[in-house]
């Protein structure tokens, strides 16, 4: 079964319905029959409470473009490729140490509609979900060395520099899969003074 998410649009999290989460949910790469475009990547790391305990059983979600910068979603009108092999949508628990890791393809960048010479830095949409949170939280993974990072229209609308930085991944040679996949960290803060800044 092809993970489906009925929204993919920044702010708005994929609705998968209320199945289980099975194993292979966080490999958007063999969600079809084919292998999608694109660089692969590992994408991994832990999330904290605000006293650095890890957060078990969270649900993580992610939704991102495909390497072209395009969603599958009919909001996105931009005059590029969808991918048959790619929907862009996953998930997973962290385990009993707050561990979650996913497979995926790095997205393209995409230009922000809204205004001219504005582009959206590369970027994953993450949505944490789990015991001990009110509401889920949404916020977004970007990566390091992104000369795109610092016009971005969204990440411009973090006034601390310091929480701007908290977005960036790092490159993660240990978790990388020699020869097919590079890995990127990027380890989530629920709260305290070195919160991961999330959306309203
Ligand atoms: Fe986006």
């Amino acid at each position: 079964m092809v993970v489906v998410p009925s929204r993919l649009i920044d702010a708005s999290a994929p609705v998968y319905g209320y199945g289980e989460v099975r194993a292979t949910d966080n490999d958007l790469l063999s969600q079809h029959d084919g292998v999608p475009m694109g660089e692969q990547i590992i994408v991994h790391g832990r999330v904290t409470d605000s006293w650095g305990r890890p957060a078990r059983d969270m649900l993580v979600e992610i939704w991102q473009a495909n390497a072209a910068g395009k969603y599958v979603h009919d909001h996105d009108r931009t005059p590029k490729p969808i991918d048959p092999h790619f929907t862009g949508a996953g998930r997973t628990l962290t385990n009993a140490n707050g561990e979650y890791q996913f497979k995926t393809i790095k997205p393209g960048a995409y230009p922000w509609t809204q205004h001219r010479e504005a582009w959206r830095a590369q970027h994953l949409h993450f949505c944490l979900n789990g015991r001990g949170l009110s509401e889920r939280l949404v916020t977004q993974m970007l990566f390091p060395g992104d000369p795109l990072i610092d016009r971005d229209p969204i990440v411009s609308t973090i006034p601390d520099e310091k929480a701007r930085e908290r977005l960036i991944s790092r490159l993660d040679w240990e978790a990388a899969i020699d020869q097919i996949a590079i890995a990127y960290r990027f380890d989530i803060v629920l709260g305290g003074i070195n919160a991961t800044p999330m959306e309203r």
